[in-house]
Parts: structure tokens; C-alpha cells; sequence
């Protein structure tokens, strides 16, 4: 009984047998209405109220209230769910009172916050407490604060739609009208007009009252998509992490009374409470910023799916580069379809892309050089003729791993032929999937050359660029130096005023970015996403080049492209190079099969955090043991763990994980179902995170 004492402990109240019932006079019979109550609290559990006589009248579901849980009464806030006439024994305890008497969620909404809190394996309470601003939980009074929305003057561009587009959008329109839910892929190379038959999808149902939701991954970096949509619409509510308060609460408002049909957003707007929904889009749908970084971890792309299927409304997945799932889906599943936008509009041509051997490079030259002689040459070139030059260095993740600038060889495990991880805490190198530790190598077992275990970085970069180029005007750009918004909107409106020559950074100035006058796009070390431990090594970095690739020569003049490599033969960037998705996907999905990894597979990682690395281990240990006992029960699922995750430490915190991978999302979800019926294992406690599909194994 000793497990059963623990989580007594950790949560008290979350015992599903604990009912009040039970507690009461069993004799007596009382007939009155019951809600149904889900508490914004980690307790996985609806419970059951009395309804008092005077709140009768006023209670509805989606109303929030006050509740008393356990023997200590402790009052928490609720989420009325359903509310219903019956006889019951003993004594339900009575709601307190009803909080606010706004109704903050309707039925599609619940359905919704429902699935979300079975899928993501979160409890009832928090899923929809996520559905819902926090400004507009809180109870205050009407406020003068106006809606966020943009509008600008309207212009109507002068251009048909080509064929491709035509079919694309008749497409859509069809469904659209019929109220068919069908999630469409809509894969076009960049700038092959996807925005514009987003676009007049929408004109086309809002002509009709219907309203629509507008996903984005960013929306600092998404401001002239923003603009350029705003041209076309009256009004566009915004709704994103830079709002106050205020202005998101009445922006919500604005949305929920049907004053503003068109929202366009991050994450959370996913739930914006639009009246008459006709149409969900989601643009760029493989960008991992969709998955929400704190619990519950829902991909909001999948959400939406999820939303669009219970109002019956289509969904459009926009991508140059879709994620192999989607693309898989859209091929093998009903209830998907496939539109394909092979060209760029008016013809323009695919930039030219050179590739740059950096083992060659490091063998004809003395020392470790960043910049090879040819992008060095075109950095010249391009900032003679006053032009603007990007540069990335895609440096990510807390970890890296040792390899010899002059060769590129990096050091993999003798058992697993995967890239052994450095950890600098440690000193050591470790493989990640058999946890051999290995000391650092000083030489390179390939050609003697000194070992680099810092990798090369945005600052290192930026030195040479300094030494190299005396005068240049550079500007940074990283998750270390863009912590605010603003800083984004500031840099690159510094960048387009044309008062910096070159702008260097992470992979976030990849993405969305239009600069007319940027004629040289360089990419540093093309192999770093590549030499991720993650499974989705090559098909972010596949991702990343396609991008970089479409940044150049947009406008009239043709730009230029250099990536360098250690890896020329690598599947994922010779793709990249020759603009071929199709071919990336094909040699990517055979792996992806013969490794039963996804889309062939759902996976589900644990992290398990601690301060004490043997505390850690030691729930990481039990719990893997659990899930392993309780997995015996199915065919299909295997319980793969633990082991030290990629990021050993994290905010102080020990870090180990758990994967657990299973056939099917259906036999996911209802693995954990089973397993949170039973009461068995404690999934909610403060050390334990759960990840269903994760977006990265670090
Ligand atoms: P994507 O979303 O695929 O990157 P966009 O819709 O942004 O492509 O289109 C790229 C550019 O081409 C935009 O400036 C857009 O206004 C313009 N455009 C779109 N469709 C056409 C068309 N049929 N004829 C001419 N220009 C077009
Ligand atoms: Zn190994």
C-alpha cells in the first residue's frame, strides 16, 4: 500500500474513488439538479454538486464557480460543465456560488477541451482553463480598452489567379460551402500565391457571415503577411503573447459577440470563440512553435484539425516544406487531401544555390575559418554594390557534440553508429540510446586534427565578420538577443531601412522575412541542425535550406545562395538543393518506416525532473517500470527508458525521459485513458511531464 500513501500525499483530493457519495448518509433520498464540475486545479476528475435552489435559475454549463473539494473544503474555481435533474443518495455537497455569470466556453468548445485533456493526457479542469484567457477568467468590470485589431486602406491587386491556384481555391470554396470537414494540404514552393487563395477563401465565406481562424507561428515574424492581409479585410483581430491584458480580454469579447469574424494568431487562438466558423488555416503547419511549451502540450495544429472536425468546417494546412506527417496523411488517409502548387508565380525561377565543401575548404587552408573563400568573395561582392547580406548559423540546443573542423567527422558511438552527445558537465561524450560514456577524444581518429567541442557560434561569427570586413554594419539576431518582441520589430525594421549591411542569426531570421534589397543569403555550417540527436535531424534541416533558399530572389533581381557543408552526399540537403521535396520525403519515410518512428509510429515522451539526480532516476526508474507492466497489456506498445535526456540539466533540475511508442494516436490515447481510470499510476505529479508527440527529443 505504500504507492498508494505517496500520492495521497502529492495531491490529496485526486483520488477518483473518492466521491462524496460515499461520505454520506446513505439513507436518505434527495431529488434536485447536479453539475457537473470540472476544477481548474491538477486533479484528473469531474465532479459531481448539488445545485443550491436560488443559483438554479441562473447556473448554465460554461459558467465558472466556486466549489469545496475534500475533507478540508478547500475552495476551488470550477468550469460548469453539464447540469441535470436526478435523484440521488446521501448528501452532494452545493456549489458556493457561481463566480462570473458570463458563459466563458460553449458545447463545441468543451468537445474540444475534452479531447484536448484525454489526448494530451491533462486533467479535464486545466484543459479548459488553457481554452481561456487568463484576462478573461478574471471578473472585473467592462473596461474602455479597444479591440486589437489592424485595418488598412483596402486595395484590391490587379492579378488573376493562375490555373494551379484556381483548381486550389475552387477546392476549398467547395468544401467551404458544403460545410464538409476535410483537412486539405495545400503544399506550394515559396511564393506560389498560397496567401492569396488563403485569402480569397476567406473573402468568400465572409461574404456569406462566416467567420474564419488565421494561424501563424509568429507574429513578429509574420508582420507583412499581417499587413498584407489587413489591405484585404475590414477588420482582423490580433490575438498574441504581446497583448495586455485588457486588450486581449476585449478583443475576445469583440470576437465572442460576433463583432470581428476574422482572427488572425498564435498558439492560443486556436480557441478564439468565433461566431459561425467557416474556415481554420494554418500557415506554415510543420514550425514547431505550434507545439505549446508548457502543459498542456498541445500542437495546436492538431488541435485545430481536431476543431475543424467537430464544427464540420474544412482546414487548410499551408507549407513549402510540410512535416513528413501531414504529408503522409495527406497521402494515405481519408479524410485528407493533397493540393500541389509546384511553381512560383509569374515563373519566377528557384534561386541558384551554391554549395561550399568545408572539408575541402579546411584542407587547402590553414587554420579553422568560418567563412569559406567563396561566400567570403560574394560578401564582397554584394556589399560593393550596396546590398544586404544574411547570414545564418543555426546554433541551437544546450548540448553539443565533438568534431574535427578540418575533417568534419564527429564522434559516434561503436554500438549505435548514432552521434555520441558532449556533456560538458560531465566531460564526457554519451550516446543516447545505449548510454555508453566515452571520454573527449583530443585528436581526430579520421585525420589527427584537433578535436572542437564548443562548436562555432553567432559570436564567433561576428568577430570574423569584424576582423574581415572593418566598418561593416552587422546586426545580431538570436534567442539570446531577442528576448521581447519589440527587439524583433526593432531589428528588422533597422535591417529594411537599409541602415545595416548584414544581419546574421539562428534559424528565426529563416522564416517569413521579405527584404527587396537582400541579394546574398549565407548559410555557415549547413550540418549543425543536421548533427541534432533527434530523429528529425534531416528533416529540419531540409526544412531550414528549402527556406533560406526561397528567402533569395524574391523580388525582380536574382539572388544568390551559398551553403557551406561537411556532409555534401547528405539526402536532406542535396534535396534542399535541387528544391526537391518529393525526393526528401521519399528517403526520409523509408528510414522513418525501417526505424518505426514517426509518422509510422506515435510517440509519447516522459520527462522526468528533479534537483537530485538520484531522485530523479529513482521515479524515473519506478515510473518506466509501470508503464512497462501496464504496456504488457497491448500488442504494440513499447516502453523505451530511462535514460538521461539530450538537456541533463535544465534549470537546476535533473532531467530523465521516458518514450513510450504505440502504433496509433487511438491506441495512445487509449493506453493513457485505461491507465488513468486505474488510478494506478500518479501521471500528475510536479516532476513528471508528459509530451504527447513531441516536436523534439532534447
Ligand atoms: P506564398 O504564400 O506561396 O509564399 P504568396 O501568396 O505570398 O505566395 O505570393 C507571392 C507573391 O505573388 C505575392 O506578392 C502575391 O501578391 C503575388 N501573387 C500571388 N498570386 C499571383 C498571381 N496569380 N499573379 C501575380 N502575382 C501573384
Ligand atoms: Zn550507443
Amino acid at each position: 500500500m505504500k504507492k498508494n500513501e505517496e500520492k495521497q500525499l502529492d495531491f490529496p483530493w485526486s483520488q477518483r474513488n473518492d466521491t462524496q457519495a460515499e461520505r454520506a448518509k446513505p439513507s436518505t433520498v434527495y431529488v434536485g439538479y447536479i453539475a457537473q464540475i470540472a476544477v481548474d486545479a491538477p486533479l484528473d476528475k469531474i465532479y459531481s454538486y448539488s445545485v443550491p435552489d436560488e443559483l438554479a435559475e441562473t447556473l448554465k454549463p460554461g459558467m465558472m464557480v466556486e466549489v469545496p473539494i475534500g475533507r478540508s473544503e478547500r475552495k476551488y474555481k470550477g468550469f460548469c460543465l453539464k447540469i441535470s435533474k436526478s435523484k440521488w443518495k446521501g448528501t452532494l455537497k452545493p456549489i458556493i456560488r457561481i463566480i462570473d455569470e458570463r458563459t466563458l466556453f460553449d458545447e463545441k468548445i468543451a468537445e474540444l477541451t475534452d479531447w484536448l485533456s484525454k489526448y494530451y493526457v491533462c486533467p479535464p479542469g486545466l484543459a479548459i482553463s488553457c481554452a481561456i484567457p487568463a484576462s478573461v477568467k478574471k471578473t472585473v468590470k467592462s473596461t474602455r480598452i479597444k479591440p486589437y485589431i489592424i485595418s488598412r486602406p483596402y486595395r484590391e491587386p490587379t492579378f488573376q489567379l493562375n490555373d494551379d491556384q484556381e483548381k486550389a481555391l475552387m477546392y476549398i470554396n467547395r468544401l467551404v460551402n458544403n460545410k464538409k470537414f476535410e483537412t486539405v494540404l495545400l503544399h506550394g514552393v515559396t511564393a506560389s500565391g498560397k496567401t492569396e487563395i488563403y485569402i480569397r477563401a476567406i473573402r468568400n465565406l465572409m461574404k456569406v457571415g462566416r467567420g474564419a481562424i488565421y494561424l501563424v507561428p509568429e507574429i513578429a515574424l509574420t508582420a507583412q503577411m499581417i499587413y498584407r492581409l489587413a489591405e484585404r479585410f475590414e477588420n482582423i483581430a490580433v490575438l498574441h503573447s504581446g497583448l495586455t491584458e485588457a486588450q486581449r480580454r476585449a478583443t475576445w469579447q469583440a470576437i465572442s459577440e460576433g463583432k470581428i469574424s476574422l482572427v488572425i494568431g498564435t498558439r492560443s487562438a486556436v480557441f478564439a470563440p468565433v461566431k459561425n466558423l467557416g474556415l481554420i488555416v494554418i500557415d506554415e503547419e510543420q514550425e514547431p512553435s505550434f507545439k505549446n511549451i508548457q502543459s498542456p502540450r498541445y500542437n495546436t495544429r492538431d488541435l485545430a484539425v481536431k476543431r475543424a472536425q467537430l464544427e464540420n468546417i474544412p482546414i487548410i494546412l499551408g507549407s513549402a516544406t510540410p512535416s513528413l506527417e501531414t504529408y503522409y496523411n495527406s497521402q494515405h488517409r481519408s479524410g485528407w487531401h493533397y493540393l500541389w502548387l509546384p511553381k512560383r508565380i509569374a515563373d519566377l525561377p528557384l534561386p541558384d544555390v551554391a554549395l561550399v565543401d568545408m572539408y575541402q575548404e579546411h584542407k587547402e587552408r590553414k587554420g579553422v575559418h568560418l567563412l569559406s573563400r567563396l561566400l567570403e568573395a560574394k560578401i564582397n561582392e554584394t556589399l560593393h554594390a550596396g546590398k544586404q547580406i544574411i547570414l545564418l548559423l543555426n546554433r541551437r540546443g544546450h548540448s553539443g557534440y565533438v568534431f574535427c573542423p578540418r575533417c568534419g567527422y564527429v564522434v559516434h558511438c561503436p554500438n549505435c553508429k548514432t552521434r555520441m552527445v558532449y556533456h560538458k558537465s560531465a566531460n564526457r561524450l554519451l550516446c543516447h540510446h545505449c548510454s555508453i560514456k566515452l571520454p573527449v577524444p583530443e585528436k581526430c581518429d579520421r585525420c589527427g586534427g584537433t578535436m572542437n567541442k564548443f562548436g562555432i557560434g553567432t559570436q564567433r561569427l561576428e568577430e570574423e565578420l569584424e576582423r574581415k570586413f572593418p566598418g561593416v554594419k552587422l546586426v545580431r539576431m538570436d534567442t539570446d538577443s531577442m528576448k521581447r518582441t519589440d527587439n524583433y520589430e526593432k531589428t528588422l525594421s533597422d535591417f529594411a531601412n537599409g541602415d545595416m549591411n548584414i544581419l546574421l542569426g539562428t534559424q528565426m531570421i529563416a522564416k517569413g522575412l521579405d527584404f527587396p534589397n537582400v541579394s546574398l543569403v549565407g548559410v555557415i555550417c549547413a550540418d549543425i541542425a543536421l548533427s541534432m540527436p533527434d530523429f528529425r535531424a534531416g528533416e529540419r534541416t531540409f526544412q531550414l535550406l528549402a527556406q533560406v533558399a526561397g528567402r533569395a530572389g524574391r523580388a525582380d533581381h536574382a539572388g544568390s545562395v551559398v551553403v557551406q557543408s561537411y556532409n555534401l552526399s547528405d539526402p536532406a540537403i542535396q534535396s534542399a538543393l535541387n528544391h526537391d521535396y518529393h525526393q526528401f520525403a521519399k528517403k526520409e519515410m523509408y528510414l522513418r518506416k525501417k526505424l518505426s518512428l514517426p509518422p509510422f509510429s506515435r510517440l509519447t515522451r516522459i520527462i522526468i525532473q528533479h534537483t537530485r539526480m538520484t531522485a530523479a532516476q529513482n521515479i524515473a526508474r519506478q515510473l518506466a517500470q509501470q508503464f512497462q507492466e501496464y504496456a504488457e497489456k497491448y500488442k504494440d506498445i513499447s516502453v523505451i527508458g530511462p535514460n538521461p535526456a539530450v538537456i541533463t540539466r535544465l534549470r537546476g533540475k535533473y532531467r530523465f525521459q521516458i518514450l513510450i511508442r504505440c502504433p496509433s494516436a487511438s491506441v495512445m490515447m487509449d493506453f493513457f485513458t485505461k491507465l488513468r481510470n486505474s488510478s494506478e499510476i500518479n501521471l500528475f505529479r510536479k516532476e513528471v511531464i508528459i509530451d504527447v508527440d513531441p516536436v523534439d527529443l532534447l
